[in-house]
């Protein structure tokens, strides 16, 4: 944390009232700054996010209600929405899929504030379209690495997805070659990172075990048919629940469904 900044929460707080009587959210000290918008219903932790992320150079404005939260989304443009999923009026997954059907905001960063860990909670908040997840109680250190996390995955050109294949909870990022599972790692190797890029992009498609080995291998090499077969049945492992999307096609190959299959 930097020296100058305040050690009290209570200074937190004053300076976030301060910003909210004036309306505006400027008055950063750099234009780096990356505004938050924190939709919480809960004060005591709106007011402890707020003062941990302004504490770690971030701009915040807070909401407290879903509807408060989709205003303040479309008027103020932010970087980053903290969106807490049991929320008075409109429900934090209402509150992510609006804002994804808004043209101006729709790409913005949507990490979900659960109060379970419920794995059900965790599965809609990704499905509504959320970035990421954590589960509360949360430490402040785990959530700024997921912020952080987020902002690198979307900071090359803004255009999240068209670099970030998805298939149910998994995500492949096809610039960093991460591959996470419901927000954590999955250790694809590149072979498996490879051949499940190219399912997903095939769109429900079936992609024969011979173009599959082209998209893994490249041209030139040759390996068995058997070989994709165990790669299939390895990547279906890492992808735990999700692993059933990826369907086999008796004779031809395999095919990615995006459709959700009850567990
Ligand atoms: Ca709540």
């Amino acid at each position: 944390m930097p020296k100058n900044q305040p050690t009290d929460p209570s200074q937190g707080r004053a300076k976030r009232v301060e910003r909210e009587d004036t309306g505006m959210v400027a008055s950063g000290t750099t234009a780096n700054e990356r505004l938050v918008l924190i939709v919480e219903d809960e004060r005591d932790l709106a007011d402890l996010l707020e003062y941990n992320l302004q504490s770690n150079g971030y701009r915040t404005l807070t909401a407290r209600t879903g509807a408060d939260g989709l205003s303040k989304a479309r008027t103020h443009g932010p970087d980053l929405v903290l969106l807490d999923l049991m929320l008075p009026e409109v429900p934090g997954t209402e509150v992510a899929k609006q804002i994804r059907a808004d043209k101006a905001i729709g790409r913005t960063p949507i990490i979900m504030l659960t109060a379970k860990s419920d794995e059900v909670d965790q599965v809609v908040g990704l499905a509504v379209g959320a970035d990421d997840y954590v589960t509360k109680p949360f430490s402040m250190k785990v959530l700024l690495a997921r912020i952080e996390a987020v902002f690198r995955r979307s900071h090359q050109d803004g255009h999240e997805s068209e670099r970030v294949l998805r298939l149910g909870g998994v995500a492949l990022d096809l610039e960093t070659h991460e591959a996470t599972l419901e927000g954590e790692t999955i250790p694809f190797t590149l072979t498996e990172f490879r051949l499940l890029s190219a399912l997903i992009d095939a769109d429900g498609k079936v992609l024969s075990r011979n173009k599959l080995m082209n998209h893994a291998m490249g041209p030139g090499v040759t390996v068995t048919e058997r070989t994709i077969d165990v790669h299939i049945t390895s990547i279906r492992r890492k992808m735990g629940r999700w692993g059933q999307q990826i369907k086999t096609v008796r004779g031809v190959g395999y095919r990615a469904v995006h459709e959700l299959t009850p567990a």
